[in-house]
């Protein structure tokens, strides 16, 4: 193989056919995504459970997230595909002051960032929502009805089929293994069927990207944590718009997909590891935060098979980094969103499409996500982490 090409894109995960898309929308069709498995969904976009909020603590999460929700809410009308957007919000539930004081500040911060529908709701509120909850010790919470959640795969493959539709390749089975430059510039990505000669490289790979940064000697970091979901059987105790409901007292989550529920919870003790395997016991340690919030999830059933664990990739401050890499001429990076990267893609692939080609982002102010933060000791404080 001996390609060249404006762009190559290194990931085909949503993030990276995000880009691909708001590259081709901008008329940068000359682009290649380059995947080194034999279908895209693979890496982390193929575990996620979707999840869509513009509820953050910080004022580039919020923008991010509500420039990527109404995207997702036109997605169709943009992509000729859908996203499976459903606008069932999300319901976070505190337990003590400190918490609720926490999402009544961040409810102001959110409003002044262009937020409008999100609202503080009493422990009535809640009920009313979700009648099967425990309710003794809540002491209210905040819900947002433009939360939401998306079919990841889909948005994934709806940017991929426009983008490709106006000329972007994905190469599949392709494995990117090293980066030429000509001393201080990009110069071709060394692939496993050969090089693909370009002066603009983006890094989408994931909670692989630090391998592919390490390839122009570039330290991110970004390092994979497991996250493991279960999914019970199909579950009718709760109602059928069931919003994702966070629990504040220990990051128990849980929302409906289809008849069935799928839950979540941040195990502390896990460490950081390439480990995509399911641990059984895990099923025991999410029951029981699950009955302790919800007691009819008593009556769930389980099926290990159907359950299933993938990567967050993590940074220092649980933001992502995007932008230029520094001392690399067309070097980019899209990488670090721990549990955002599905909400947050199309917001990534615009900023990133505007970085390549006019050298800036436009439309969102990205500076807080420069990879230079850590240097600098500019690192931000995102605590609405799942
Ligand atoms: C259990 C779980 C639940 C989650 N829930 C949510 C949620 O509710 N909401 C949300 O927004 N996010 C969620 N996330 C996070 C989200 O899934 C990720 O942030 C997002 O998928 C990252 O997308 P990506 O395209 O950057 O990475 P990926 O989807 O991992 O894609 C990267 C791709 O790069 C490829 N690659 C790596 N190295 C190479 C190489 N050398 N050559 C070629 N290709 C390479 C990989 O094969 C992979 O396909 C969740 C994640 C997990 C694991």
């Amino acid at each position: 193989m001996s390609e060249t090409a404006d762009v190559v894109i290194i990931g085909g995960g949503i993030v990276g056919a995000s880009i691909a898309y708001y590259l081709s929308e901008s008329g940068c069709t000359n682009v290649v995504i380059v995947e080194r498995e034999a279908r895209q969904g693979l890496g982390s976009t193929g575990k996620s459970i979707g999840g869509v909020r513009a509820q953050f603590a910080t004022p580039i999460n919020i923008q991010m997230s509500l420039f990527s929700i109404d995207v997702f809410s036109r997605f169709e009308e943009l992509t000729g595909h859908t996203a499976q957007y459903h606008s069932f919000g999300y319901l976070f539930i505190a337990t003590n002051e400190k918490h609720l004081h926490y999402l009544k500040a961040n409810r102001e911060l959110q409003t002044e960032q262009g937020l409008r529908d999100v609202r503080i709701v009493s422990r009535e509120e809640i009920v009313e929502i979700l009648p099967q909850v425990r309710s003794d010790d809540i002491v209210g919470g905040s819900f947002c009805p433009t939360d939401g959640f998306v079919d990841p795969y889909s948005v994934m493959t709806g940017f991929t089929a426009k983008a490709r539709a106006r000329g972007t390749r994905l190469l599949l089975n392709t494995e990117v293994t090293g980066i030429s430059t000509d001393g201080c510039k990009v110069r071709a990505v060394e692939t496993s069927r050969g090089a693909i000669e370009t002066r603009a490289v983006v890094n989408a790979a994931g909670a692989w990207a630090a391998s592919i940064a390490k390839m122009i000697g570039i330290d991110l970091p970004v390092k994979p944590l497991r996250r493991q979901i279960i999914n019970t059987e199909p579950f009718d105790l709760v109602p059928r718009r069931l919003p994702m409901v966070i629990d504040m007292s220990n990051g128990f989550h849980f929302r409906r997909e289809g008849s069935c529920i799928m839950m979540a919870w941040p195990e502390p003790e896990e460490i950081y590891s390439f480990n995509t395997n399911f641990d059984r016991d895990f099923i025991e340690e999410i029951l029981t935060r699950a009955v302790n919030r919800v007691p009819c999830f008593e009556e769930a059933q389980v099926n290990a098979r159907r359950c299933w664990a993938g990567l967050y990739e993590v940074t220092p401050d649980h933001h992502a980094i995007i932008g230029k890499a520094p001392g690399i001429e067309g070097f980019y990076l899209a990488n670090g969103f721990g549990g955002h990267g599905v909400m947050h893609s199309p917001a990534t692939g615009k900023i990133v499409s505007e970085f390549v080609l006019f050298g800036e982002p436009r439309t969102l102010d990205a500076r807080p996500l420069a990879f230079e933060r850590f240097a600098e000791g500019r690192l931000l404080e995102e605590t609405a982490v799942l």
